[in-house]
């Protein structure tokens, strides 16, 4: 972020602005709806501003600058339809110690100006720090298509209502007080008038105040492998309205970001020593901020029926008396088999998949190594950098061809994604000597999309995936 988004306090606080013409006219229609005392210095000013002047909007001074206009001012734009002159003019507020924007000219200036929609005192900044302004006018219409122009009314009402509404309790009561104003009694109310709609407020918040205490809600959610783009709508709503989020390690601070602001954000996946903390602990915080009534999101990465240790949560959760959801998310085989360009079954050559992990709580888990060691078979290998040798080392045991394609995909869908194809004979040292250190997850019997195509314009001939001779080198 190369330029901070700030509100700036601007009420009785002087903005100058330098120029009357086109670039003036369209910055003062903006800076009109401010409460900052305005000054134009122009020579030569558009009617529209001496009008301005005339009605006490702003201050016309009319003849060019001169060092110490804008001494004490908040904010000084040049915009002349000149560089030279705004070029000049800027320095003279330099000098005087004003911010400074130019017109059009994102390097000279210190600030830039954002689109901006307007539900006064809602108000949506949108900057693309000069890279896009197609965009930003784009997510404005947008924005000023979905939202209801009565907003900032309502905003400004509610604003008032702010101390009354705590006497509901911090959380979900508050919360949901002020989404039914904002949602349903708001805009009901408003074409009647401000009176009415202050009725409505202390309606509501009688009935909010003599509502029954609210039941706690847990939902366990999916966050996928780490890049947002795959969480589903469902899990974005979750996460919209949660007043805790129990997050696992694995969940990534792009995802953790999407959470409700106010949310409480409590990180499961360590303890303050860095150790991580043990499932029981993390079945009574669930269970402890489920019975305050909040609605918690378990957040897990991936799906958390993979791999997950759901069955032990939900267990918790009802035997507290809570209810539930499980909301599926994309586990990391969906994702990285996707990345590859590949298929988890194919016709003709795997009617089955299997997930299995590389160990369990007894250690290394034990799988049918002599069915996974056949032709044509696909694993998706969870948890499996430690247990690599072992893996191998079964696998050949139980008669596995040694150039059996492995594909290791670190850190799935995250801007940091590896992949490394090798052969089953050489998985270990190659996952030592590639020194992982994210998530990754291996593939037994696949080999990217990419790769396999470069293979058969190589070989100028019919292969079926990979053929042995070169799976054996790391491909990637
Ligand atoms: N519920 C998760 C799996 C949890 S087990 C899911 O559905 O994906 C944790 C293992 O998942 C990791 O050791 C790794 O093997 C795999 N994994 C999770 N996220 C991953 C990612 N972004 N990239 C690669 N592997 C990932």
């Amino acid at each position: 972020m190369k330029h901070f988004p700030i509100f700036l306090a601007v009420e009785g606080r002087r903005i100058i602005l330098a120029g009357g013409g086109d670039a003036a006219l369209a910055k003062l229609r903006l800076l009109l709806k401010t409460e900052a005392k305005l000054t134009v210095i122009a020579a030569q000013a558009a009617p529209e501003i001496h009008a301005w002047a005339d009605a006490s909007r702003l201050t016309l001074i009319q003849r060019t600058m001169e060092p110490g206009d804008t001494m004490c001012a908040a904010l000084f734009y040049a915009a002349h339809d000149d560089a030279k002159e705004d070029a000049r003019t800027a320095k003279i507020a330099h000098r005087d110690g004003a911010l400074v924007n130019i017109v059009d000219n994102l390097l000279e200036s210190q600030f830039i100006t954002p689109a901006i929609v307007d539900r006064d005192p809602v108000t949506i900044a949108i900057g693309t720090e000069g890279a896009a302004p197609v965009l930003a006018r784009a997510i404005k219409k947008d924005l000023e298509d979905r939202l209801p122009t009565s907003l900032g009314t309502l905003a400004r009402i509610g604003k008032g209502f702010r101390a009354m509404a705590e006497k509901l309790s911090y959380g979900a009561a508050r919360r949901n007080f002020w989404s039914d104003f904002y949602f349903n009694a708001g805009p009901r109310t408003m074409h009647q008038g401000e009176d009415a709609i202050k009725d409505a407020l202390f309606t509501l918040l009688h009935n909010h105040l003599n509502e029954d205490v609210k039941q706690g809600h847990i939902d366990i959610v999916g966050a996928g492998p780490g890049d947002p783009d795959l969480l589903t709508l469902k899990a974005r709503k979750a996460l919209d309205k949660a007043d805790v989020v129990i997050f696992d390690q694995l969940v990534t601070p792009n995802i953790l970001e999407l959470a409700r602001r106010e949310a409480i954000m409590i990180n499961a996946g360590k303890t303050g020593f860095g150790t991580a903390m043990a499932q029981e602990d993390i079945n009574a915080l669930i269970v402890e901020h489920g019975l305050r009534g909040h609605h918690v999101v378990r957040l897990k990465a991936g799906d958390p029926t993979v791999f997950g240790r759901l069955d032990e949560e939900i267990n918790a959760i009802t035997t507290a008396d809570l209810s539930y959801t499980i909301v599926p998310g994309i586990t990391a085989a969906s994702a990285a088999v996707a990345n590859i360009g590949q298929s988890l079954t194919k016709r003709g050559r795997n009617s089955s998949v299997r997930f299995i992990t590389g160990h369990d709580t007894k250690g290394y888990a034990d799988h049918d190594w002599k069915e996974l060691a056949k032709v044509g078979q696909v694993a998706a290998i969870y948890m499996g950098k430690k247990s690599a040798r072992f893996i191998q080392g079964r696998l050949l045991m139980h008669g596995a061809d040694p150039s059996t394609p492995v594909t290791v995909i670190e850190n799935v869908s995250r801007p940091d994604q590896r992949v490394i194809t090798t052969a089953l004979s050489n998985l270990e040292p190659t996952i030592t000597n590639k020194n992982l250190s994210g998530p990754a997850i291996m593939f037994l019997g696949l080999v990217p999309r990419a790769i396999t195509q470069q293979l058969h314009q190589l070989c100028k001939a019919d292969v079926q995936d990979v053929p042995p001779q070169i799976s054996t080198q790391e491909a990637l």
